[in-house]
């Protein structure tokens, strides 16, 4: 069975600097693509779940976005699979402004991978800065590792303690995620 790694973007795969609006905005963190690489080649299935609200709020639009992935795609040797993304906010507008149930941590984003793509989740794992790429995994088969490259870990630790929640794994940034996820 192939097993999908489900990687949160901003904080985890390029630098946290808020609402990446532009391609040249994204900078790639130091081992991602190395780290991608080894699951890759391990077997495992890659796939970006995103919120991005800022086209709910007007900030980009669809098209910009698609052409950033395009960017992120090729600095990360076109190992994911797929983009997948969230342009809501409840308090935004451009058409997006709405309750839905992709935004995280909603798991919207997962079970589209399911029926799109026709991922399994067992055996699966999230990675992610925030609590909210955590909590998306509640109630599903999936592991979770909170890494330290992005938001404030204290912050995110509390919020996923607050929901009751404790991740199965922390580390410094996705390469040690990966050393884990492969060694476990
Ligand atoms: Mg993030
Ligand atoms: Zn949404």
């Amino acid at each position: 069975m192939t097993r999908t790694v489900f990687l949160d973007r901003d904080g985890t795969l390029n630098h946290e600097v808020g609402f990446v609006t532009r391609p040249d905005q994204l900078q790639v963190i130091a081992g991602v693509r190395p780290a991608l690489q080894r699951l890759h080649d391990a077997g495992h299935t890659l796939v970006v779940v995103t919120n991005q609200s800022g086209i709910a709020r007007g900030l980009y639009d669809e098209r910009t976005l698609a052409a950033i992935h395009a960017r992120l795609h090729g600095e990360l040797g076109e190992l994911p699979l797929a983009y997948l993304h969230c342009p809501h906010h409840p308090d935004g507008g451009h058409g997006y402004g709405h309750d839905c149930t992709c935004r995280k941590p909603g798991a919207g984003l997962l079970h589209q991978a399911r029926e799109l793509l026709g991922l399994a989740f067992a055996g699966g794992t999230i990675v992610g800065d925030s609590a909210r790429d955590l909590l998306m995994a509640r109630g599903l088969p999936l592991r979770t590792v909170l890494v330290h490259s992005g938001k404030p870990v204290a912050a995110e630790r509390a919020k996923l303690l607050q929901a009751g929640m404790v991740p199965d794994h922390e580390a410094a940034d996705l390469a040690a995620a990966v050393d884990w996820i492969l060694g476990a």
